[in-house]
């Protein structure tokens, strides 16, 4: 017989959505214990749940404290690790739910985005030599002293998944979803977007970062570090899905290997700020000390060199904060003012291809312009060209660059 290996399965909101896929995703655990492994699974709260408290808890409050979200967000988890614990168990095999807490997932305090700093992984150990299935409740952990209950942000179940298969050492990480797997484009914008066989940690980071929700960038950083073997794959078939892994000389070849969109962002911009040293280090430090995280910069010096307009992309959630920090200061600095954009898309191209690889900037700008497409901001690094437009124009730039770039053939 095969050596057992440890797998550990993490099914997102739409594949525990509903009684009947929560049965499934117990079919799918209890069949792969069955073929000697042992399994670990984490679950996401059921599709559209963590949004539904959202809401409620901003009709009890205008910005509701961070610790209380935490405690409100982490229960849709718990919901449905219960179940599917309740379900597996109703097919005959053993299963143990888990909260952060009890697993030992070890957050900093920071609610809301935590970040892990350790993942104990005895009592899940115990669990599956006991020879039963552990399930996990995702998106969760707990401060070092184990008094605060926190988040891991959005889409943070992943990182619960991927945490745990390294601190297990797990032979495979499977990420299940509702695509079954890693496309060069979001394939419910892209019709024709293709499914990726394998892709480099860095180029998932990368799309993950720059708005491919499919994976939470955190987790593919996390992957990448510890090199956890990671798939990405449907919880509604059987197809292989992406492999997720190292990088491979094949993958050189490839100049651009996937787009991102990333409509989470707004642009805020200080007018007419003194153009003299300093000023933007007094509104980036400031903003900075509110925990907000900025993104684009782009700086316009007045053809006297007298004044600038310093624009700059921070999430959308940190809009408000932002704009009060950004007045108080360039009031201060004798600024005209600060207006802020909301609705902008930012576009990405990715591919590891680019590092040796020439001209692919200028065909992303030639065709954003051949769609009549104005970039307000670009920025590069080595492996991305981003840019910056109108948010009505998203999907169309999405479609055409796909077209361009002949990403429906495989490189
Ligand atoms: P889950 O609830 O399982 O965590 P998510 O909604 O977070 O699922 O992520 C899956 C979604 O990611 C897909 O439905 C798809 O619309 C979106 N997506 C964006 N970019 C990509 C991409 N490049 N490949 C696959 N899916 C993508
Ligand atoms: N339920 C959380 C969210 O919707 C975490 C997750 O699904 O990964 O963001
Ligand atoms: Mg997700």
């Amino acid at each position: 017989m095969l050596a057992k290996k440890l797998i550990v399965q993490k099914y997102g909101g739409t594949s525990v959505g509903t009684k009947d896929r929560i049965m499934a995703v117990a079919q799918r655990a209890v069949k792969t214990k069955r073929a000697n492994n042992a399994v670990v699974l984490v679950v996401s709260a059921m599709s559209g749940e963590t949004d539904r408290l959202i809401r409620l808890a901003g009709e009890m409050h205008e910005s509701p404290p961070e610790r209380e979200l935490d405690m409100l967000l982490s229960s849709g988890e718990r919901i449905s690790a219960a179940l599917t614990a309740m379900a597996i168990e109703a097919l005959g095999e053993k299963a143990v739910s888990l909260s952060g807490r009890q697993v030992g997932i070890i957050t900093d305090s920071m609610h809301t985005k935590a970040k892990i700093e350790h993942v104990h992984a005895g009592r899940v150990r115990q669990t599956i030599d006991e020879d039963m299935i552990a399930v996990i409740a995702g998106f969760q952990g707990v401060t070092e002293d184990m008094s605060e209950v926190t988040t891991l942000g959005r889409g943070g179940s992943d990182l619960t998944a991927v945490a745990v298969a390294a601190a297990l050492r797990a032979d495979l990480c499977e990420i299940y979803t509702d695509v079954d797997g890693v496309y060069t484009a979001d394939p419910n914008v892209v019709k024709n977007a293709r499914k990726l066989d394998k892709i480099s940690y860095d180029e998932m980071l990368e799309l993950a970062s720059l708005g491919a929700k499919v994976l939470q960038s955190r987790s593919v950083e996390f992957a990448s570090k510890y090199e956890v073997p990671l798939v990405v794959r449907s919880s509604f078939s059987e197809e292989p899905g992406t492999l997720v892994m190292k990088e491979d000389k094949d993958m050189e070849n490839v100049v651009v290997s996937g787009i991102a969109c990333d409509k989470n962002q707004v642009k805020l911009t200080a007018l007419g700020v003194p153009d003299k040293p300093g000023i933007a280090a007094k509104i980036f430090s400031a903003i900075a000390q509110r925990g907000i995280v900025v993104d684009m910069i782009v700086q316009n010096v007045s053809a006297d060199g007298s004044v600038a307009d310093i624009s700059f992309t921070v999430p959308k959630t940190d809009s408000k904060g932002a704009l009060e920090i950004t007045t108080s200061v360039a009031q201060t600095l004798g600024a005209k003012s600060v207006i802020v954009k909301d609705d902008i898309a930012k576009i990405s191209i990715v591919g590891v291809g680019m590092r040796t690889h020439s001209g692919a900037a200028a065909k992303m700008f030639q065709t954003l312009s051949d769609n009549n497409i104005n970039i307000m901001m670009i920025s590069t690094s080595e492996i991305k060209i981003s840019c910056v437009i109108e948010g009505k124009y998203s999907e169309l730039a999405q479609r055409e660059l796909h077209e361009v770039f002949a990403l429906e053939k495989a490189g």
